[in-house]
């Protein structure tokens, strides 16, 4: 099963993701993760990715669609499938990524768009949390740790990411909102697009979100 999980930033997808792996023992493969490991490893592409990072701009095509083909056709990876969290988000990203499955004799199932409104975005993302250890997200609003700065699963230090601050935020939902929405077409096109409400509570998106997502494989 390959599953394009696609929404703006702070619409839940890390969450949601992590339900689904839970579900359909597939791999979350989150490029935004991939970038941020290899900044911390002090690699080449995490020191040209950081810069894009850090201004809240996307990082250049042929850089991430590299790095993330090379993760994807990983044999154990390929063989159990995936769920993409932050990849694509462009037109020229969900083509060669539909180019690159299919050398393989793949394809992507579904691609699901959680939806959230602006507004919210913003609220979320302003109060958002991440632990160094394992990058399990949190709100100090929404979804708060039991300790405050502690997270609950692996007790590593939480983190609020220099994106999710100031200007980065409304640059990085402006990308989102003229570009990566884009994909709604490119899916639809393909009848492959499942449109989940994500202003709902966690549990009642992922519970939503999995029942019909196991309708639409089945049919
Ligand atoms: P995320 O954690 O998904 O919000 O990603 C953090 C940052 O990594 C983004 O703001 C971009 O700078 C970069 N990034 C992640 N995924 C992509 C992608 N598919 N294309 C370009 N840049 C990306």
């Amino acid at each position: 099963m390959n599953i394009v999980l696609f929404g703006a930033q702070g619409s839940g997808k890390g969450t949601q993701a992590e339900k689904l792996v839970a579900t359909f023992h597939c791999h979350h493969i989150s490029s935004g993760d991939i970038f941020r490991d290899a900044f911390e490893d002090g690699s080449e592409l995490g020191r040209v990715a950081h810069s894009y990072i850090e201004r809240g701009e996307l990082v250049p095509d042929d850089i991430t669609v590299e790095m993330m083909l090379q993760r994807i056709t990983q044999p154990d990876i390929a063989r159990a499938g995936f769920i993409l969290d932050g990849f694509p988000r462009t037109i020229a990203q969900a083509k060669a990524l539909d180019e690159g499955l299919a050398k393989l004799g793949r394809e992507i199932d579904c691609s699901v768009y959680l939806d959230v409104p602006r507004a919210e975005l913003i609220k979320r993302l302003s109060g958002r949390y991440i632990c160094k250890a394992h990058q399990h997200v949190y709100n100090v609003r929404t979804n708060p740790p039991k300790v405050a700065g502690i997270c609950d699963i692996d007790g590593s230090e939480l983190y609020q990411r220099t994106d999710d601050q100031g200007s980065a935020i409304e640059k990085r939902l402006d990308i989102f909102f003229s570009e990566t929405i884009q994909l709604l077409d490119y899916y639809r096109a393909q009848n492959k697009l499942l449109h989940i409400d994500g202003n709902r509570d966690i549990d009642e998106v992922s519970a939503d979100l999995i029942e019909k997502l196991k309708k639409y494989l089945s049919r």
